[in-house]
């Protein structure tokens, strides 16, 4: 296998545009919502056509998990489109459109209709071949394939697979449908002989399980079968400790590797069904919870709001959303007590690595993605309405709701 090099830089920076959530003049000018809608112009949707079917690629929730991205802005992007001549709809997996009302989302509230990503049963997909370990190909979802535009609208999180889940993310696990996210993407690991039953007695394997604090390991003693929760394993090696004389586990970086890669050739094998002057990449870094969108929990949020990202560079957005998240640092009064993250600051770790271990370094991704041709990891941040620059020009009269100004 090869490991990637988390260093390599191509020669072309892609330019990132960039909404700070910190406020300089009161002005309603210089705000947050108003960064989200100059990141928006900027971005360009003059390459949408008349008519074209653009697909705003969200994940909407599921159950109490309501940090997503606010409606309020989701109407705001959706109206950008219209204005651009595009007819936009909002889509995600059935189960999250079914009851995204829950959490908001509504055609009322998003100015556009909210479709399954594969329709009702999930079933109406396109066959993808891929040649990669255990998959052999991939079931794309229908309202990407069939859409003219696509738009990449991620809340940025951590993710206990990979360690992060943003654009690349959204639209590799939302891109297939529900069979192939969970029995090919969250089973790559079975790619690999990480357990040696012959090895390893029932009374072994059954100490194996009790070392391990995260609860990843599963003895079947019927079956004389191990299996291992990669998504949940932070790499404490506790496990292997236990097996020092035996010898018949092993927990190797290309295991959470595997994911990773499989995500940047799911993300390429989307976006290759555009035109490349037709897809946006849009990141809102605010409510940063430690775990994905769909374990349908409410969490406290993990690093402070930090803002809004555009691009039109895939691994460019990425890249700068790693990079802020790094600076941003974690707020480590807020960590969820069952995540057992690694905070010693002799180990140099991404927020995001120090939540889900070492080998689901964050970054990794974006090696993978770079090579596949689908960006670069050089990128030009260009901040828009920037705290400073507002904070030296004049305020406006403030408009206050003195009366039922209906505005
Ligand atoms: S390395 Fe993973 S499987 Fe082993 S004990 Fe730690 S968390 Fe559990």
């Amino acid at each position: 296998m090869e490991v990637p090099n988390c260093n390599t830089m191509s020669s072309k920076p892609s330019v990132v545009y960039y909404g700070s959530i910190q406020h300089g003049n009161p002005g309603r000018f210089a705000s947050f919502s108003q960064k989200v809608d100059e990141v928006v112009k900027k971005l360009d949707f003059s390459t949408i056509e008349k008519k074209d079917k653009v697909a705003v690629k969200m994940h909407l929730g599921f159950n109490d998990g309501y940090q997503t991205i606010p409606v309020f802005f989701v109407r705001r992007i959706v109206k950008a489109v219209k204005d651009a001549g595009g007819y936009p709809y909002v889509t995600d997996n059935p189960t999250a459109v079914y009851n995204a009302v829950n959490r908001g989302y509504t055609s009322e509230t998003c100015g556009c209709p909210i479709l399954p990503t594969a329709g009702v049963k999930d079933g109406y997909t396109y066959k993808t071949k891929i040649k990669y370990k255990n998959v052999d190909s991939l079931e794309l979802v229908g309202s990407l394939h069939d859409a003219d535009v696509l738009i990449d609208l991620s809340h940025v999180k951590g993710h206990n697979s990979c360690g992060y889940g943003g654009a690349i993310k959204n639209i590799a696990l939302g891109g297939f449908h529900g069979p192939s996210r969970w029995r090919k993407f969250h089973a790559i690991h079975e790619s690999f002989k990480y357990w040696d039953a012959e090895k390893c007695t029932p009374e072994h394997a059954k100490k194996l399980v009790k070392s391990c604090p995260k609860k990843c390991l599963n003895y079947d003693e019927e079956k004389h079968k191990l299996t291992f929760a990669f998504d949940m394993c932070n790499q404490c090696m506790e496990c292997l400790e236990v097996d020092t004389d035996i010898g018949c586990m092993k927990i190797r970086p290309e295991y959470f590797y595997a994911f990773q890669e499989l995500m940047a050739i799911g993300a390429k094998a989307v976006l290759d069904t555009f035109d490349e002057n037709k897809v946006f990449f849009i990141n809102f870094l605010i409510d940063i919870t430690a775990l994905c969108d769909c374990w349908g929990i409410a969490q406290p949020h993990v690093i402070n709001d930090i803002g809004v990202l555009g691009s039109r560079d895939i691994v460019a957005i990425e890249a700068a959303s790693l990079d802020l998240v790094a600076k941003a640092g974690l707020i480590e009064s807020m960590i969820p007590l069952f995540i057992k993250p690694n905070l010693d600051p002799e180990i140099d770790l991404h927020p995001f690595a120090r939540l889900f271990g070492p080998m689901k370094n964050p970054y990794l991704v974006l090696d993978y993605a770079e090579k596949l041709g689908m960006g670069s990891k050089e990128y030009k941040l260009v901040e828009l309405l920037s705290a400073k620059k507002t904070m030296k020009m004049k305020t406006p009269k403030s408009a206050f709701e003195t009366e039922p100004s209906f505005f």
